[in-house]
């Protein structure tokens, strides 16, 4: 397995693959891998020639008073992993290599408004712009996201599709710890009872499939989401919300396709879960 910092690396090895009439995978990452990202990883692996795996946590998509500075980093566990999971490749760039004097960005309206993009308005511009680079130095034939960031999976689909990329996107599914939490980067901020309190996520998504399976109207599904995540002290909602599963807007009567998705703080650490649900 390769590593390299910047973009003419990658250029110049992708090249050689492409020669060779290779097709290659793209994982896009944070870094601070665990097994969600793992399972990207190799279904990259399964379904290509060649994976490359970018580790870069992202200035453009953090707000001024988020977590830039503190997101967790390891590079050389990181490496480890995606080795393990047969990645070829890691483009690790520095933040200078990425952005120079950036004043093109790419943004998307409607979907980006709802669900996350409340509390974290310039965020999804962030992603689209760095996302839109990547797809542009690595040229993949295909790229992997998690359902674990559904708003991100559906924005970025939209963006494939407006922009006419040539690239199939692959959502992949959510990865959970054995008690229900979803793994995330973020849980290594938890403390021990902050741990214990995140479980209210995956207990009001159980609860919520549950209830929507049972023919109701998104209030009823969200309230029973919501009780479970109140009744825990140092929960705090963000936001509960039922969305078309395309275009992320509010949908009260369940007649189609919705995410269920939520972001909440546990003291102050926000994480986010939810469930799609198809009809039959
Ligand atoms: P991040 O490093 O958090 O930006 O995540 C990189 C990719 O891994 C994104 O497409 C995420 O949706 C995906 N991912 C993160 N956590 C999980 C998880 N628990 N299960 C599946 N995919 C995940």
């Amino acid at each position: 397995m390769k590593t390299a910092n910047t973009i003419k690396e990658v250029r110049a090895i992708v090249k050689e693959w492409r020669a060779s009439g290779l097709s290659v995978g793209l994982v896009p990452t944070m870094g601070f891998l665990h097994e969600g990202h793992a399972s990207l990883i190799k279904r990259a692996h399964e379904e290509n020639d060649r994976v490359v795996v970018s580790d870069f946590v992202n200035p453009t998509q953090f707000g001024p008073n988020e977590d830039l500075e503190s997101y967790p980093r390891d590079f050389d566990r990181d490496c480890k992993l995606c080795e393990e999971m047969g990645a070829d490749l890691v483009f690790h760039p520095d933040p200078s290599e990425m952005y120079h004097d950036q004043h093109t960005y790419v943004t998307i309206d409607t979907l980006s408004e709802t669900l996350c993009g409340v509390t974290r308005p310039i965020h999804f511009r962030g992603v689209c712009t760095v996302v839109s680079k990547l797809f542009n130095i690595v040229t993949p034939d295909r790229a992997y996201f998690g359902e674990k960031d559904a708003q991100q999976l559906a924005i970025i689909r939209k963006m494939v599709l407006d922009l006419n990329f040539d690239i199939e996107i692959v959502g992949c599914p959510i990865i959970r710890e054995e008690d229900g939490l979803a793994k995330s980067s973020r849980n290594t901020y938890l403390s021990a009872e902050e741990r214990k309190a995140a479980l209210c996520l995956s207990r009001a998504v159980k609860k919520g499939q549950e209830v929507i399976s049972a023919g109701c109207d998104s209030s009823v599904v969200l309230d029973s989401m919501k009780d479970i995540i109140n009744a825990e002290p140092l929960a705090k909602i963000d936001y509960v919300s039922v969305v078309d599963a395309l275009d992320m807007q509010p949908v009260e009567k369940i007649e189609k396709d919705v995410l269920v998705a939520m972001a909440v703080y546990i003291g102050k650490t926000r994480l986010i879960d939810n469930f799609s649900y198809k009809i039959k």
